[in-house]
């Protein structure tokens, strides 16, 4: 009898992975090796889930270098499991000192957020981006052109989502206890392929608002 059920196709993927597996052991015989040993890397990167943002390709780094945590406009949600755990994992095991929150423009998440279009259960994620825009109204309201509004508000929600970093417990705790750690901003422009860092890298309690602060 035959399948009819259509089971995918991971040829393309599974050939070029061969490939890629067989020059970088060209290149380096025990890269491999060294890598099944562990990681320990220097940055935790919070970015966008949007595939043209992949972060080891855009940052020239390795396999090794980055641990990374991605969902829709790099949000760091102060009821998300999922990227507080890896807040956590990767400041108090991996002792990562970079956290780089890296949004980009043209970016589908934040497009969405300043629309009516519904998209199911991604609207309730997209409501963190809404309240971004509602604070910061006043000044996008004041910018015509519709891409500039939308290239303005994914600077304006990368800088909210650095606060929202420092604002955890987890990267309190390590600053009270003197670990050398600073969130960063970063904007990745996709018509350049450049990363642009912005003016917002935080290293310090005193540097959060009081109302944010825990008595650690
Ligand atoms: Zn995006």
């Amino acid at each position: 009898m035959t399948n009819t059920w259509y089971m995918g196709d991971l040829s393309k993927l599974i050939a070029k992975n061969k490939i890629w597996a067989k020059q970088k052991k060209a290149i380096d015989p025990d890269f491999f090796v060294e890598l099944a040993k562990g990681q320990s890397p220097q940055y935790l990167w919070i970015g966008c889930s949007d595939s043209r943002v992949a972060p080891a390709t855009l940052s020239g780094l390795d396999q090794g270098d980055i641990f990374v945590t991605r969902n829709i406009s790099n949000l760091m949600i102060h009821t998300d499991l999922n990227s507080l755990s890896v807040l956590q994992y990767a400041i108090e095991v991996l002792k990562v000192s970079d956290i780089i929150v890296c949004g980009h423009y043209g970016c589908g998440g934040i497009n969405a957020a300043m629309g009516v279009t519904p998209f199911g259960l991604t609207d309730n994620w997209l409501r963190n981006i809404k309240d971004v825009f509602l604070q910061h109204k006043a000044e996008l309201y004041e910018i015509q052109d519709p891409i500039e509004r939308a290239n303005r508000l994914v600077e304006l929600n990368v800088y909210k989502q650095v606060y929202n970093t420092c604002y955890t417990n987890t990267v309190q705790a390590a600053w009270v206890n003197k670990k050398n750690l600073t969130v960063h901003g970063c904007v990745f422009e996709l018509s350049t392929g450049l990363l642009k860092k912005l003016d917002c890298s935080v290293s310090s309690i005193e540097q959060i608002d009081s109302i944010y602060k825990i008595d650690i």
